[in-house]
């Protein structure tokens, strides 16, 4: 039998401007830039990953910048927030820090936590959930956010879904998250791993709902781990027993991936946990120059020409 995911790998949302996506993620919001590389489907635009120290599965947030495109509508078939986990008590320090800011929040009584919504700059939907587990997990010692405060990573994701039970069964059969909670049309899905990062997956079912639009401020996919490539291989093979159609492993330089489309039409991917970000900079090096994937390293020169540095 195949074993089940550890639950969120990393998301990927596309954003605007990069200079302004870092200044958000890594001066407002305490996030590490991990690694500055370009889009491997389209390398004349740059693919950000932001995370924790190492960019640690369940810590990474990456974006495709897509400068120019036209704004994305979040709705059915469509990841529509992010969630981090923050210390419990931990909300009002953030309130204010993101105030100071000029960034709107509101308060919202999740299940039983706390959770601080808030959209980032290029409007993707946020939110800071205060969790009694935070607390316990080492932050990233070079944080420009103290470590009692510091985001230590994923709470989860919400997806906007027409429909409750097909998108429910993909996550439960295949990934191994079970069904612990609902308030209002929030459904909540825990990863077998129970507590921790990345463990989160809430369905808003809501039919009324618009279908999404991807654009500037949407979220492309949402990535769950799988151990290595023996286990990725497993899960694919059990999506393709319930007639799920995914690609082959494509190589992705750190990390290996499979996607699919979950029935609610939210696009999903299988991750490798490595070999991760450290496989072509060191870890005190992370983030601070281009890197290509060495299929693109002839065409270097060209590359950085058609993108803008920041
Ligand atoms: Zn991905």
């Amino acid at each position: 039998m195949t074993s089940f995911s550890q639950g969120l790998h990393h998301i990927t949302a596309i954003c605007g401007d990069p200079a302004e996506n870092r200044r958000f993620f890594v001066d407002v919001l305490g996030l590490r830039l991990v690694k500055k590389t370009v889009n491997f489907d389209d390398p004349g635009t740059y693919h950000l990953y932001y995370g924790d120290e190492l960019g640690s599965p369940g810590s990474a947030l990456t974006f495709f910048a897509f400068a120019g495109a036209p704004p994305g509508q979040p709705g059915l078939g469509a990841a529509i927030e992010i969630a981090f986990a923050v210390p419990a008590d931990a909300l009002d320090f953030w309130q204010a820090r993101l105030a100071d800011n000029g960034v709107e929040t509101r308060r919202e009584h999740r299940f039983d936590e706390q959770a601080l919504c808030f959209e980032g700059p290029h409007g993707n939907r946020l939110a800071l959930i205060g969790c009694d587990w935070a607390a316990r997990m080492p932050a990233w010692p070079g944080a420009p956010v103290a470590g009692e405060y510091a985001i230590r990573g994923f709470h989860g994701a919400t997806l906007a879904l027409a429909e409750l039970e097909p998108s429910a069964a993909v996550l439960e059969q295949v990934l191994g998250f079970t069904r612990v909670a609902q308030q209002g049309n929030r459904v909540r899905l825990r990863a077998q791993t129970g507590e921790g990062l990345g463990a989160v997956v809430d369905l808003y079912v809501d039919p009324t709902l618009a279908s999404a639009r991807e654009g500037v401020g949407s979220i492309h996919h949402v990535a769950f781990r799988a151990r290595d490539s023996d286990h990725q291989l497993a899960l694919r093979e059990c999506l393709a027993s319930q007639g799920l159609h995914a690609t082959p492993q494509i190589d992705r330089q750190y990390f290996q991936s499979v996607y699919f489309r979950e029935p609610g039409g939210v696009l999903f991917e299988i991750a490798t946990d490595g070999p991760g970000f450290t496989v072509d900079e060191s870890a005190a090096q992370l983030g601070t120059s281009l890197k290509l994937p060495p299929q693109y390293e002839p065409r270097r020169a060209l590359i950085e020409k058609a993108l803008t540095e920041f």
